[in-house]
């Protein structure tokens, strides 16, 4: 299973494009906003694209009936 897990900062949409968030030194800063590794948050693109196919499914049964 290719899972990959990024890290988007929270207050500007930043997405972290190094190879392990978790290994990043503390003093490590988001370079778009400047803040700090707890702006950081962890997404799941396996995640997300299973909730897309959930909500195609669900508007092709309203379709049907
Ligand atoms: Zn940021």
């Amino acid at each position: 299973m290719d899972k990959k897990t990024i890290y988007i900062c929270d207050i500007c949409g930043y997405v972290y494009d190094g190879e392990d968030f978790s290994k990043e030194d503390e003093s490590y800063r988001c370079p778009l906003c400047d803040h700090d590794k707890e702006a950081f948050h962890e997404r799941s693109f396996e995640h997300e694209v299973n909730l897309a196919s959930n909500e195609y499914h669900h508007v092709h049964h309203i379709d049907e009936n």
